[in-house]
């Protein structure tokens, strides 16, 4: 899938529209979600222009990969639920209920998380 300029994440990175930083470095940017899941629910999100998983691993330069794996344990460190555990997950293609066409990893945590995912079986 080509990338999209005008998803809501390319205007975020623009400038174009606000987000509620908690982190930015010269690959990652990251925000609170605007529609929280858990008590802490954060975007942590590749700068580069890479819609999925698939592209970003195999169009990213390693230093951009590295990047954004490092920022998303800092930033748990950070917010203070690296003790008391997190949960990340990326959406990734249309069986994943991906809704935002730039690559981002939500980070969740503040409360007992439950399962992984719901059971429809
Ligand atoms: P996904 O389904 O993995 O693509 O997740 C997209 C996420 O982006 C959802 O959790 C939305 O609540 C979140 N989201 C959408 N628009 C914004 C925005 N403007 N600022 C922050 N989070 C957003």
């Amino acid at each position: 899938m080509a990338y999209d300029d005008d998803n809501v994440f390319a205007k975020i990175l623009r400038g174009e529209i606000p987000c509620d930083k908690v982190y930015e470095d010269d690959h990652v940017l990251a925000f609170n979600d605007i529609s929280p899941q858990a008590p802490t629910h954060v975007l942590v999100l590749p700068k580069g222009k890479y819609v999925s998983m698939n592209d970003f691993t195999q169009g990213a330069p390693d230093a951009e990969i590295a990047a954004l794996i490092r920022a998303v344990a800092r930033i748990a460190q950070e917010l203070g639920v690296a003790e008391s555990g997190y949960r990340i997950l990326a959406n990734s293609g249309a069986n994943a209920h991906q809704e935002v066409m730039h690559l981002h990893i939500h980070i969740f945590a503040g409360r007992k998380l439950g399962p992984m995912l719901v059971r429809r079986d």
